[in-house]
């Protein structure tokens, strides 16, 4: 199923990504990778905050 998700960076910038993402995924703010594609599944590697429906 495909959601949307509010994350929250290190850097403490958030961000709405899709959960589904087959792309990575950087923070506009400090650039960290926060969404790893990996073979078709997003991997996230920041907290997440808020999963949007
Ligand atoms: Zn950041």
């Amino acid at each position: 199923m495909s959601k949307f998700l509010r994350v929250k960076c290190d850097c403490g910038e958030e961000s709405v990504v899709f959960g589904d993402s087959k792309t990575s995924v950087n923070c506009a703010k400090c650039g960290t990778q926060i969404i790893k594609s990996s073979g078709g599944r997003a991997l996230v590697n920041c907290r997440i905050l808020e999963v949007l429906s």
